[in-house]
């Protein structure tokens, strides 16, 4: 007998505001938690998760279970453009024709990743990892599947293109009600909160509910690399970014975060002490290993991670040295570290 399927997981956060848990297949995060905000013009989601189609059946379910239908859904909310977040984003305009608005930094990544021929974005790879110290032995497969024509398609080529877009300090036409666009970049260059200014449902003290996306987690700090942006030309200060978002949320004194992993939480305050300490501890850390000039790799070699560098996977430490350079970009621009380039490759010292 086939098996009924679980009941899908949703959540009444009151005042007119709901989650289901959409799963992510294959991640160690399990699940995007989908929002969904009533409106006197029909429900708006609050990001979309992962396109496949166990998380479609999950969201649509979740829709049904809820009292509506995807076909009803007004508008979709996009806090970032990464995968978990604006992957079903198309088919559920498609289904319902909601409109999707999205920050428009995050929105020219989108385009740039539809644009982009696989082939020329791995070259940008190597030649950034080789600029960063990056060992031949994790180059070289980028270089065979380069030369094999053989390569994964990633995620993202088919990211739905928004139709609005959220301007930082305005309102979303939300009909009857008062959701405010706050931009974070840091995890992605337009990554935005929205702020829910409306008294929290069970009074607790504060100034309304944040949807934070994966700006503030309970319990996860979020990844903070390099924008993936090929003509930055070093620029950029990701982490500058992020951490004054993050002081940017905090004097917001919000009751509760709704975030997009995990769960609800609230006293974000302490949250954000506890990560701008930690970015802090990071980096000075990192400026006691720049007592020798180092590139990018070997101070994401040095460096403390959840767990040593030898048990780190291929496609993490790509990641861990993005991680890295950011980290060490916020020192150059602090002026605590220089660059010193020399022989194809950048190191850095402190100074
Ligand atoms: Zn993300
Ligand atoms: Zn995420």
């Amino acid at each position: 007998m086939p098996q009924e399927p679980a009941a899908p997981q949703v959540t009444d956060h009151g005042g007119g505001v709901h989650s289901i848990k959409v799963p992510i297949p294959d991640n160690p995060l399990g699940h995007t938690l989908v929002h969904l905000v009533d409106t006197d013009r029909g429900p708006v989601l609050v990001d979309t998760g992962w396109d496949d189609p166990a998380s479609w059946d999950t969201l649509t379910a979740g829709l049904r279970a809820l009292g509506t239908d995807v076909s009803a859904v007004h508008g979709v909310v996009i806090t970032h453009h990464h995968p978990d977040h604006h992957g079903l984003s198309g088919q559920v305009r498609e289904a319902s024709g909601a409109w999707i608005a999205m920050h428009p930094a995050d929105t020219a990544v989108v385009r740039r990743t539809r644009e982009a021929e696989p082939g020329v974005w791995l070259d940008y790879l190597c030649a950034k990892l080789a600029g960063v110290g990056a060992p031949e032995e994790h180059i070289a497969p980028l270089r065979e599947a380069r030369a094999s024509g053989r390569m994964r398609t990633l995620p993202g080529l088919r990211a739905a293109l928004p139709d609005r877009e959220i301007v930082p300090g305005d309102l979303l036409p939300l009909a009857g009600r008062r959701l405010r666009a706050i931009w974070t970049p840091g995890h992605t260059p337009g990554h935005v909160c929205l702020h829910l200014e409306e008294a929290h449902p069970s009074q607790l003290p504060g100034n309304g509910r944040l949807f934070s996306g994966d700006h503030l987690l309970p319990g996860i700090t979020p990844h903070i690399g390099l924008y993936e942006d090929p003509d930055e030309g070093g620029a950029a200060d990701p982490l500058g970014d992020y951490l004054d978002s993050l002081e940017r949320v905090g004097r917001l004194g919000v009751a509760e975060v709704l975030p997009a992993h995990q769960h609800a939480f609230a006293e974000p305050a302490a949250r954000v002490r506890e990560l701008l300490s930690h970015h802090e501890d990071r980096l000075s850390g990192l400026l006691a290993l720049l007592s020798t000039p180092l590139t990018p790799w070997q101070l994401a070699e040095r460096m403390e991670w959840n767990r040593p560098w030898s048990q780190i996977p291929y496609g993490s430490r790509t990641i861990a040295v993005s991680e890295a350079e950011a980290h060490v970009r916020r020192l150059e621009k602090l002026g605590r570290a220089e660059r010193v380039v020399g022989g194809g490759v950048v190191r850095y010292r402190a100074v």
